[in-house]
């Protein structure tokens, strides 16, 4: 488990922000690790604004809804330069689906921690054919703090870290993933199993 560094009261004096990213598989969990985080800011009190790309309608329009069915209400946008101007005088940005997002989210993350914001992004680290998930690299070395959360790989119950998809479509973006896709570990993923 992630375990947020010391704080401090950097936030209350709006000098120091942060970015963290939430990183990993299909089935990993990096949502619900993304509303942990947020739900405990919340609690705090700080001013918490939660986004995710228009892109991603799979459950609900305005919510962030992880696969145990936490809800936390989210904006929906369809640019990542759209956030700067919603984000406000938010403590804490949360950021869902990332991976989704065009290059600028890279610029737009930086903008915000360096305003003061502590900004959490969550997002697919690999697409469906095992290569890192533009522009997810990008922010995996800006970020102070990165966690990568793992599967269980669904055909020999190792760690997964890799999106296999079951059916034939190629494009990169495809939705309704619980029935197109598993979890599996490397060896899985490439098919080396028996
Ligand atoms: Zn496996």
């Amino acid at each position: 488990m992630f375990l947020e560094p010391p704080l401090g009261n950097q936030i209350q004096s709006g000098r120091k922000g942060q970015i963290e990213v939430i990183c990993g598989s299909m089935f990993s969990g990096k949502t619900e690790e993304l509303i942990r985080r947020l739900n405990r800011a919340i609690i705090a009190r700080q001013k918490v604004e939660i986004f995710k790309p228009s892109v991603d309608i799979r459950y609900d329009e305005r919510n962030v809804v992880s696969h145990n069915e936490s809800i936390i209400r989210s904006t929906p946008v369809q640019f990542a330069n759209d956030i700067l101007l919603l984000a406000g005088n938010c403590d804490v940005v949360g950021i869902d689906e990332t991976q989704f997002f065009d290059e600028q989210i890279v610029t737009v993350a930086e903008r915000l921690a360096r305003s003061g914001v502590r900004v959490i992004l969550a997002g697919l680290d690999m697409d469906f054919e095992g290569k890192p998930f533009e522009p997810m690299p990008q922010l995996l070395a800006v970020a102070e703090y990165v966690t990568k959360v793992h599967a269980i790989c669904m055909k020999c119950g190792d760690l997964a870290s890799f999106s296999y998809r079951l059916s034939a479509e190629k494009s990169k973006v495809m939705l309704g993933e619980k029935e197109s896709y598993e979890a599996r570990c490397r060896r899985c993923f490439y098919g080396e199993h028996a």
